[in-house]
């Protein structure tokens, strides 16, 4: 087994041989301590038949354990300087392919495709560049990859949000849009020491386990996550006050509206944050004919 890259000294005797500046605009924060990368690999339940996708490999830190612990790693940087990096670092690894793109702009579901063929046991786990966190979450669900599901670090409040329960301050359509495709919980709080150079906000790791099915059955999923953001648009509102304000001519349907609600069995006083999945899969489903 080779050298750890994620030990203090390793990792700065990278920067230092290349010459290394980090870029703040690229979340570059890297990972310094081999036992969190230990666990991130283990909560991704990796076997020698996992095809691992990973986002931004930096110095190739996580990417290391992935390779040891999957059958193939295929890993998205953007940034052109790490390129030689990588090409050291993980030059012990035949199983690891980098691609120099944007995950935002790349052809994900091709890639992957073209990449793990014959591989069924799909997993992405990365430490994610924190500002684009959900952008980059929500294009792997929406792209409909076939994932057993995502571990991922990210910043804590965002983690909050993403695993919220109805009821509380954290539930909105974020909650909604991914708990609509998988099981979100998080595992892990992290410390910012772990980190070079350290983070300004906590990081938590979550696991997302793709469900067989989506949590509720929906007629029309576009409309159905218009009606979650829609509800959610100023937290202080009724549902009702949310929905006619942000629907296509909303104002001139609020009896529909209202009449929607009453079939759908939600009082029109509610607020968007104590309805479940469930719930909003009723009344998007009622207000759709209404609206399309
Ligand atoms: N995996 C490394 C680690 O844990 O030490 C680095 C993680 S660092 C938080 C995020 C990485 O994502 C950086 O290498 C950064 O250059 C890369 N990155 C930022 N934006 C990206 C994007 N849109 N697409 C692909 N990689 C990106």
């Amino acid at each position: 087994m080779h050298k750890d890259i994620a030990t203090p000294i390793r990792t700065k005797e990278i920067l230092d041989k290349y010459g290394f500046a980090f870029k703040k605009s690229l979340g570059q924060n890297f990972l310094i301590d081999p036992n969190i990368l230990r666990k991130i690999t283990e909560y991704a339940g990796l076997t020698d038949q996992t095809g691992a996708i990973e986002v931004g490999p930096g110095i190739g830190a996580l990417t290391e354990h992935l390779a040891r612990s999957s059958k193939k790693v295929l890993s998205f940087e953007i940034d052109q300087r790490l390129l030689p990096i990588l090409a050291d670092t993980l030059s012990p690894y035949d199983n690891v392919k980098i691609i120099h793109e944007d995950i935002l702009k790349a052809d994900v579901k091709t890639l992957v495709a073209q990449e793990f063929e014959g591989i069924s046991d799909l997993m992405v786990v990365a430490n994610l560049p924190y500002y684009v966190t959900t952008p980059i979450i929500l294009k792997l669900l929406a792209d409909r990859i076939p994932l057993r599901g995502i571990v991922v670090m990210l910043q804590k409040e965002v983690a909050d949000r993403i695993s919220a329960k109805p009821g509380t301050k954290e539930y909105g359509s974020l909650s909604i849009a991914i708990q609509y495709y998988t099981k979100a919980e998080t595992v892990m709080i992290v410390p910012k020491t772990v980190f070079m150079p350290q983070p300004n906000v906590d990081s938590a790791v979550i696991r997302l386990t793709t469900l067989d099915k989506p949590a509720a059955d929906v007629v029309d999923e576009v409309f159905f996550f218009l009606v979650t953001r829609s509800s959610f648009a100023q937290r202080r509102k009724t549902i009702l006050n949310n929905l006619t304000s942000q629907l296509p001519n909303g104002k001139e349907k609020k009896e529909q509206i209202l009449d929607a609600l009453a079939k759908a069995d939600i009082d029109p006083t509610r607020r968007g944050e104590t309805l479940s999945i469930q719930e909003f899969a009723r009344l998007s489903n009622e207000l759709h004919p209404i609206f399309n």
